[in-house]
């Protein structure tokens, strides 16, 4: 593990948490306003297992979007490349995560990229199993063996409280099935139940670091050398990390950190450092972009510090 980082990053946490003022935690899922607005943590996993974290270690939070990046490479491992591509584009939008703008321009109601909702919600709609139920277990299952092993499990609370609440994923979704991206056999509230439920996946930095180190390291964890992911799916997640993980501001991002990252509105950021390290990090407060502001600044600085950019 690199010097530097062991000596300085409790004192770069702290630098940065100073940003968190400037955003506030998300609200329009209820249940996420309960997170504590100043916090900020982060755990950096090298290939060995070695581990340096700092600030809210112990900060339990759901995933979110950042759940996005393993669903895509689940259903891309169950249909192939040309069977998800069939259904979502590969193109970054400039629009919100959850924007409508844009759904009917290119092939009818095929949403642009697999990180916004519509894209999310389609590509979930791609992931194999007999019910809603069987479905979930996969992704769960999924994410566990990424993470190392130690279940994970649904924050109910959370999964409730979107659900109640998801008008606009609602319409989103029935436009889909109205273009056909959704087909004839699908029913749209059980694609939702399974979206908000890898949505709800909660979990911790350590945890997240150990997911992010697996991509860092092509789909196969160094720690253990065993392969979850193929390489080539890994590669197509980590190109849209870099050109849409971070919403409408990942062309800042990408000039700022240069490295992969995606970015959820409880405030999480997955990053990575390939070929390096493996990271997490928690800051429920959000800045305008939807991105956690004190989470962003501390991945800018020690990207500036170490330079990390793969630019
Ligand atoms: N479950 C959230 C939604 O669909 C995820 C959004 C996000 O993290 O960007 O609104």
């Amino acid at each position: 593990m690199n010097e530097q980082l062991i000596t300085h990053l409790p004192r770069w946490l702290e630098a940065s948490r100073a940003h968190a003022h400037e955003g506030k935690v998300a609200a329009y899922i209820p249940e996420l306003a309960k997170a504590p607005g100043n916090a900020l943590g982060i755990s950096i996993m090298g290939k060995t297992g070695e581990t340096v974290a700092a600030g809210d270690t112990s900060l339990m939070f759901t995933m979110q979007s950042i759940s996005k990046i393993f669903t895509l490479m689940l259903a891309l491992v169950d249909n192939g490349e040309d069977g998800v591509f069939a259904k979502v584009g590969m193109e970054p939008t400039g629009d919100d995560f959850n924007s409508m703008l844009k759904l009917e321009l290119v092939e009818p109601g095929k949403p642009f990229n697999p990180l916004i909702n519509a894209g999310a919600i389609a590509v979930t709609s791609l992931i194999h199993g007999s019910s809603p139920a069987e479905k979930s277990g996969r992704v769960l299952r999924y994410f566990q063996d990424i993470a190392g092993g130690a279940p994970l499990a649904i924050n109910e609370e959370v999964y409730r409280s979107e659900s109640a609440t998801a008008h606009r994923n609602r319409s989103l979704a029935y436009f889909l099935k109205d273009n056909e991206v959704l087909g004839e056999e699908i029913d749209v509230e059980d694609v939702l139940s399974v979206y908000f439920q890898h949505c709800s996946i909660e979990i911790n930095v350590e945890q997240l670091s150990r997911m992010a180190l697996v991509l860092a390291f092509n789909g196969t964890d160094p720690i253990t050398g065993r392969e979850h992911i193929p390489r080539r799916y890994v590669q197509i997640a980590k190109t849209f990390m870099l050109m849409c993980g971070m919403y409408n501001a990942s062309g800042e991002f990408a000039i700022r950190a240069g490295i992969p990252a995606k970015s959820g509105v409880s405030g999480g950021i997955l990053a990575m450092v390939p070929g390096i390290y493996g990271i997490g990090v928690v800051g429920p407060a959000l800045g305008a972009k939807g991105n956690s502001t004190a989470g962003v600044h501390l991945l800018e600085t020690l990207s500036g510090q170490l330079e990390w950019s793969m630019m």
